[in-house]
């Protein structure tokens, strides 16, 4: 038997050092080290990740009629924009709207009136919907933000953020078979983008599964009526999506299948 602090102990007490050392490494305790687990666990770099897109069936929908939207929307406070309003506009429409317009924000008109696309825009925008061969109460009409913005000034990053939410809940409730997003502000928060809208206007893209068909917003034709044709051949490729998937324009074999 060896003295206490003889050859033999040091021995054990260098292994026992030894095995706290190894357990300190495994459990990454030393800074700079990485457990080969989570090094190779983490994504490369450059890997291009896309985000799963939920479909509109699959989206979570806290409420189950547009009244519900419209009354908590109607004492929202999530965003400063509430301070400022006069009423709130949740938007308008047919609940089995086949076609859904979707602007930026209320204006003057729209604030004191409570209803989307009453002033000048707004009429333009009902011609629009009558040459297309439709009535306003056919389609249903909202805006990215259900507040006005002080002085019509465009909408803040995070007022997009709080308030699309409600907009979202509307879509997946009425589940129209076109969206036609009027405008920058309304095309970028449901494409997310953050291109020029001549760069992406007039074709079809796809909000969570439904086409979506972004175009001039109304105010800005009002301003630059040269566009107006152009805009309306938009609108001519969204009455063709209609047109086609109009049940009594599908042939027999189709029911028959
Ligand atoms: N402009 C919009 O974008 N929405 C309205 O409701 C009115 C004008
Ligand atoms: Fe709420 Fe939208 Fe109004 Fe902001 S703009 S207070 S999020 S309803």
């Amino acid at each position: 038997m060896s003295a206490l602090g003889g050859p033999q102990s040091q021995v054990a007490d260098i292994a026992r050092q030894a095995r706290e050392l190894l357990g300190q490494v495994r459990e990454s305790r030393w800074p700079g080290f990485e457990p080969p687990a989570r090094q190779f666990a983490a994504a490369p770099a450059t890997a291009a990740v896309r985000k799963p897109v939920a479909t509109l069936r699959e989206e979570p929908n806290p409420w189950s009629t547009l009244e519900q939207i419209a009354l908590v929307v109607s004492t929202c406070t999530k965003c400063p924009l509430h301070t400022t309003r006069t009423q709130t506009v949740p938007g308008e429409g047919a609940m089995k709207a086949r076609l859904m317009f979707v602007g930026e924000a209320p204006g003057a008109d729209e604030d004191r009136l409570g209803r989307p696309f009453v002033g000048a825009a707004g009429q333009l925008l009902d011609k629009m919907i009558v040459a297309m061969g439709l009535a306003r109460d056919q389609v249903f009409i909202g805006n990215i933000l259900k507040c006005r913005p002080p002085g019509n000034r465009d909408p803040l990053e995070q007022e997009v953020a709080a308030c699309l939410p409600y907009l979202r809940a509307q879509i997946a409730l009425i589940r129209p078979e076109v969206i036609c997003s009027l405008g920058r502000h309304a095309s970028h928060a449901l494409l997310e983008r953050t291109d020029s809208l001549s760069k992406f206007r007039g074709r079809f893209f796809e909000y969570r599964g439904t086409p979506l068909l972004p175009t001039f917003h109304p105010s800005y034709l009002l301003r630059t009526p040269a566009d107006k044709g152009a805009a309306w051949k938009d609108l001519q490729l969204i009455m063709h999506r209609l047109k086609s998937s109009q049940p009594e324009q599908r042939s027999t074999e189709e029911y028959d299948r």
